[in-house]
C-alpha cells in the first residue's frame, strides 16, 4: 500500500503570509522560516504585526480567498489521487487554507490551528505536535503504508527523510545543495514521473 504526502505552501498553493503581505503591503509579514528559523518567534513576531495593524481572522480569510492554486496543481492532485492516497502535511493552519483546500477539492490535510477570540483576534496557535511531518509519515509506515513524500523547504526535510522516497518541488537552490540525496524537479509533470519512478507498482502518466 502506498500514500503521497505532500507539503501544501510551495508546492501546490503560493506562500499564504507572503501573499497576505503583499495584498496589505506589510513588509514585516514576509519574513519566513528563512529569515527567522525559530518558528515560534517568528508566529509571535506575526501575530504581534496583525494586532498592531489591527487585523483580525475574517480580514486575512477574505484576502486568502482571492489566491489561487498555483498553474497546474488542481489538475496534479486529481492525477495523484487516482492512483495514490493522498494526504497533504502543512505548517499552514485550518483557519487560513480552508478557501484554498475547497479549490483543491478538500484532500485530506494535517495542519496546526489557531486560537482565536470572539472578536476574530488572532490571540495564539496550536502546533499539532512537534516534527509533525514526520510524525506524520512514521504513524502511516505504522499502518503498513510506504510514503513517498514531496516538499519544497527546509520543514520537510524530517518527512523526505523518514518517507520510502523523498521528491523536492520547487525547491530553492540552497535547500537541493543542502540535500541532493533528494531528486530535485521543478515542473509537474516532471513530479509525476518521480513518483511514478517512486512507486512500487506498475504506473504510467
Ligand atoms: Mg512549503
Amino acid at each position: 500500500m502506498e500514500l503521497a504526502c505532500l507539503d501544501l505552501e510551495g508546492v501546490l498553493i503560493p506562500e499564504i503570509w507572503i501573499a497576505f503581505a503583499e495584498e496589505t503591503g506589510i513588509e514585516e509579514l514576509k519574513a519566513t522560516t528563512r529569515d527567522i528559523p525559530c518558528y515560534d518567534e517568528l508566529m509571535q513576531q506575526r501575530l504581534r504585526i496583525l494586532d498592531e495593524h489591527g487585523l483580525k481572522l475574517p480580514q486575512i480569510q477574505e484576502t486568502i480567498s482571492k489566491l489561487e492554486p498555483l498553474e497546474g496543481a488542481v489538475e496534479f492532485v486529481n492525477w495523484l489521487r487516482e492512483r495514490f492516497q493522498v494526504v497533504i502535511l502543512s505548517d499552514t493552519f485550518y483557519e487560513f487554507s480552508q478557501p484554498l483546500m475547497r479549490q483543491l477539492g478538500f484532500p485530506t490535510l494535517l495542519c496546526h490551528k489557531l486560537e482565536v477570540n470572539e472578536e476574530g483576534r488572532i490571540t495564539d496557535y496550536t502546533l499539532r505536535q512537534k516534527d509533525p511531518k514526520r510524525q506524520s509519515v512514521r504513524a502511516f509506515q505504522l499502518l503498513n503504508y510506504r510514503v513517498i513524500a514531496a516538499g519544497d523547504s527546509y520543514n520537510d526535510t524530517t518527512m523526505l527523510t523518514q518517507a520510502e522516497s523523498g521528491i523536492l518541488f520547487h525547491a530553492p537552490d540552497n535547500v537541493i545543495a543542502e540535500f541532493p540525496q533528494f531528486p530535485a524537479v521543478h515542473t509537474y509533470e516532471d513530479l509525476k514521473k518521480e513518483f511514478i519512478k517512486a512507486s512500487n507498482r506498475n504506473l504510467s502518466l
